[in-house]
């Protein structure tokens, strides 16, 4: 028989597949659907033409594809509980940004703004300017701007110090660092036009390491902060004030990738080390640091450089600068970040809006155990029970913070533990990630915000 005849009509395919009971309510549109039935009639007729291979029974390819249009629906971004205990989980869209501040964002994406007018004089304004003057205030800094994210910063700082017949940049074997989903700082450094001068070993380079790299032709001495491991042991390496009056006998600017962007003394707010902040780094003589605008600033993805306003001023007029600025929203967002940071500077409880720095502040006895014992009570299920555990603050940051938290449990052997987990991140309504540890399904209440527990105990009622 001829197996093109076997076949399904796209039509029918669509029709089948859009009344297909695991697509009820995804509300996908059709013209998705459309577009993949006819990529699946394409790769059914190449195997055909390819292979010699029949297609399959038309129930099948009907449920195959209802299968793939569900996974694919189920990508669509949506609200996720996020039970895991890791504040700042870049799988889940590291920070969370203050109600307030979303509410801003919305309301300046749905409107026409000054953006770019200057309502004095009329003329044309300068994009992100508060908000840059709001940061440079907060870091203590000459100069700051705001770029698409941290990565984004590395590149322009790069760019402008590092290029044509001065495009050597100093850094030391030990900071050569992947980040995390294949962002390696090499890597980035090459793609911008720099080329690496690796000096010293992994666990240790010296001030003369450097110094003996120093060329004609060296842009840059950069630093890497290690933000998501430690080296511990037999190790060494030059202070920042070593490395910056290097920098300066030599005429070269030294400056300093740091990431994770802390702008409050994190020793302060929990029980976990201090983490560098870009006004510390750059009360040590660094020219310019960049940092995360998502990690412990708590804003959103974007990139923070600052520091001598003549090395900004520069970088902002980088062509490149205009590929990789941020729009209204972004903007928007860094901007009442900023601006609650300086508040906060006054009163703290403004701080706490933002809910990065509440999760870090967060007691486990005051703060989770209530809204725990809320949650078991209102299931009612002798199932659970809570149990102190471990939240860490993630995303590439502070690999030692760690600090005790509260989960609800529910205990499991391997198998069980795996679906349970599951069906959690498959609620229909109200997807929720947890973490499996010892012998337990955990759902960390440090990362649950207090106004979802009322979510969480709906989709346990309804799980168990
Ligand atoms: C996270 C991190 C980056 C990348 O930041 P993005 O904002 O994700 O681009 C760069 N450098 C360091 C040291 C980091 O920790």
């Amino acid at each position: 028989m001829n197996p093109y005849r076997l076949l399904p009509k796209v039509d029918k395919l669509i029709d089948e597949v859009s009344e297909h009971p695991s697509l009820a309510n995804q509300e996908i549109p059709r013209l998705l659907i459309t577009q993949q039935a006819r990529q699946t009639v394409e790769g059914l007729r190449r195997a055909i033409e390819e292979k010699e291979e029949a297609p399959p029974e038309f129930k099948t390819i009907v449920a195959d594809l209802a299968e793939e249009l569900s996974l694919l629906a189920a990508s669509r971004i949506r609200p996720v509980l996020n039970g895991t205990g890791v504040l700042i989980h870049t799988n889940l869209g590291r920070s969370p940004l203050a109600a307030e501040i979303a509410d801003s964002v919305r309301t300046i994406g749905s409107q026409y703004n000054n953006l770019e007018i200057d309502l004095v004089g009329g003329a044309r304004g300068k994009r992100g300017r508060y908000a840059e003057a709001c940061l440079a205030a907060l870091i203590d800094a000459p100069a700051a701007t705001i770029t698409n994210n941290c990565a984004a910063a590395l590149i322009l700082m790069l760019r402008h110090l590092a290029n044509g017949e001065n495009n050597e940049v100093i850094i030391s074997r030990g900071e050569l660092v992947e980040i995390g989903g294949g962002f390696r700082v090499p890597e980035i450094m090459e793609a911008s036009g720099a080329k690496l001068v690796e000096v010293g070993a992994t666990n240790k380079t010296s001030l003369e390491d450097y110094e003996r790299a120093i060329t004609p032709r060296t842009g840059m001495l950069l630093k890497v902060h290690r933000s998501n491991f430690t080296i511990e042991g037999f190790t060494d390496e030059p202070s920042t004030e070593e490395l910056v009056a290097l920098g300066k006998e030599h005429n070269i600017p030294v400056v300093e990738d740091l990431g994770s962007g802390a702008m409050v003394a994190t020793d302060e707010v929990a029980d976990i080390p201090h983490e560098p902040t870009a006004t510390e780094v750059l009360k040590r003589g660094v020219d310019l640091v960049c940092v995360s605008g998502d990690k412990l600033f708590g804003g959103p993805q974007a990139g923070i450089i600052a520091g001598r306003a003549d090395l900004v001023a520069g970088i902002k007029k980088e062509p490149f600068f205009r590929a990789l600025r941020c729009d209204k929203m972004i903007l928007t967002a860094m901007q009442e970040t900023a601006i609650t940071y300086l508040q906060g500077l006054e009163d703290e409880s403004v701080r706490a809006g933002l809910p990065l720095l509440r999760m870090l502040a967060t007691d486990v006895e005051s703060d989770l155990r209530p809204r725990g014992e809320a949650i078991l009570r209102a299931v009612d299920n002798s199932r659970l029970n809570l149990r102190e555990c471990t939240a860490r603050c993630g995303g590439g940051t502070m690999p030692k913070a760690e600090f005790p938290s509260l989960a609800i449990a529910l205990g499991g052997n391997g198998a069980e533990l795996e679906a349970l987990a599951a069906s959690f991140r498959h609620h229909p309504t109200q997807p929720l990630v947890g973490k499996i540890h010892d012998g337990h399904f955990l759902i960390d209440l440090c990362t649950i915000f207090p106004e979802q527990d009322e979510s969480v105990t709906v989709i346990l009622k309804d799980l168990l």
